[in-house]
């Protein structure tokens, strides 16, 4: 067996070529390449899909972010709750519209925001909460909804890594009041270049953000607010309504090799495996273990043939782009030690069984050796 990457889309798109190429030829043919039918079309399909009333396609995940605060007009002097271990594009949305972010450290199990700290991180100037459904398990959404209900604070979920996952049967995506995800190649339901999508059950945001997307502009060259171009064009969106017709399928293939690493890795000492919360379902957009001397793995599993990538190795507060608010090693322990000791394995459609068993006996072998 040769090397095993850490993410191959070749089975995925080949598996569906056909279909692709059968949504290109329909867009080329249209020559209607900027808000049309197929964004129409897709937005329809994905509010099914998500059990929402509206979802409105935008060029990707943080722009997705961005127009979820601007439409709830969050800004300058207003502070936003973030967890401590989230990717980089969480903050930035925050701190793009001029807010501040705040961050609170997740449980050690899940990885998820902890509902239990974030009352203590509450001040009058707090207006939205911003769970991050990490690596793609749920968040514990209940519980967060109650306590953004009782401070009459905003929720604004990213669920950029967890299309497919839900808390106690309701999807994520569809719990706070506007919610972002991404379409990055990468991520679970993923275009073939840039996209994302706000999603909401209301509908005076929905048009804002429909507003916000294209110039803001409801009627072509009437302005009503200073807007963007934050649009999905019509290949995307065509693109996007494929897989999402695949997605159930594929995100159980996902939830099948998370089984087969978990059967293999469970036992195993100095290995950390996820640990999913009986009220979540985890779509496992990575699968991520722990370990201790999870560097000398990560660079002898690369000898070995086998990629792995490291989500996250500085958690925000600690990036260069973000000295400026005052944060120090130490200050944030949970998400130091994740990003120490954190290793993703490779999960992607068409990964088999004999591979990740060989992934797994690799993974004992050096560990052992430790
Ligand atoms: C990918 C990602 C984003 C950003 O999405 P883009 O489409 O790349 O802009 C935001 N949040 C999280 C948690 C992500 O994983």
């Amino acid at each position: 067996m040769g090397s095993i990457p850490f993410l191959n889309l070749d089975p995925m798109h080949r598996a569906i070529r056909k279909e692709m190429a059968e949504a290109y030829q329909r867009v080329y043919d249209s020559n209607w390449l900027v808000i049309g039918k197929e964004l129409a079309a897709f937005e329809a399909e994905y509010t099914q899909f998500n059990q929402v009333q509206h979802a409105i396609g935008v060029s990707n995940g943080l722009d997705a972010l961005f127009l979820c605060l601007k439409v709830l007009d969050i800004g300058p002097g207003d502070e936003v709750i973030v967890p401590s271990n989230t990717y980089i594009a969480s903050v930035l949305a925050v701190t793009h519209v001029g807010a501040t972010p705040v961050f609170v450290e997740p449980r050690w199990e899940t990885y998820n925001i902890n509902p239990e700290l974030i009352e203590k991180a509450i001040t009058s100037k707090t207006r939205a909460i911003m769970p991050v459904h990490l690596y793609g398990q749920a968040c514990e959404m209940e519980a967060i909804m109650d306590i953004a209900n009782k401070h009459d604070l905003y929720v604004i979920e990213d669920n950029a890594q967890a299309h497919g996952a839900s808390w106690k049967g309701r999807p994520t995506g569809s719990w706070g009041h506007i919610n972002a995800t991404s379409f990055y190649p990468g991520k679970n339901l993923g275009a073939l270049g840039d996209g994302g999508a706000v999603t909401t059950n209301d509908a005076e945001l929905a048009e804002k953000v429909k507003m916000y997307r294209n110039y803001g502009s409801k009627e072509k060259y009437y302005n009503d607010v200073p807007g963007y171009n934050m649009r999905l064009d019509e290949l995307q969106a065509a693109f996007l309504r494929v897989k999402l017709r695949h997605l159930l399928n594929w995100t159980q293939e996902r939830q099948k090799i998370a089984q087969w690493y978990d059967e293999a890795l469970a036992s195993k000492k100095g290995i950390t495996i996820p640990y999913v919360h009986p009220n979540a379902t985890h779509s496992y957009h990575l699968y991520v273990i722990r370990t201790e001397r999870r560097d000398d793995l990560q660079q002898q599993l690369k000898k070995e043939g086998v990629g792995t990538l490291i989500h996250y190795p500085v958690p925000p507060h600690l990036q260069k782009a973000y000295k400026y608010l005052g944060l120090q090693n130490g200050d944030l322990p949970v998400a130091e030690e994740i990003a120490h000791t954190s290793l993703s394995l490779p999960i992607w459609s068409g990964l088999t069984k004999k591979e990740v068993n060989l992934i797994c006996n690799k993974i004992y072998d050096i560990v052992k050796g430790f």
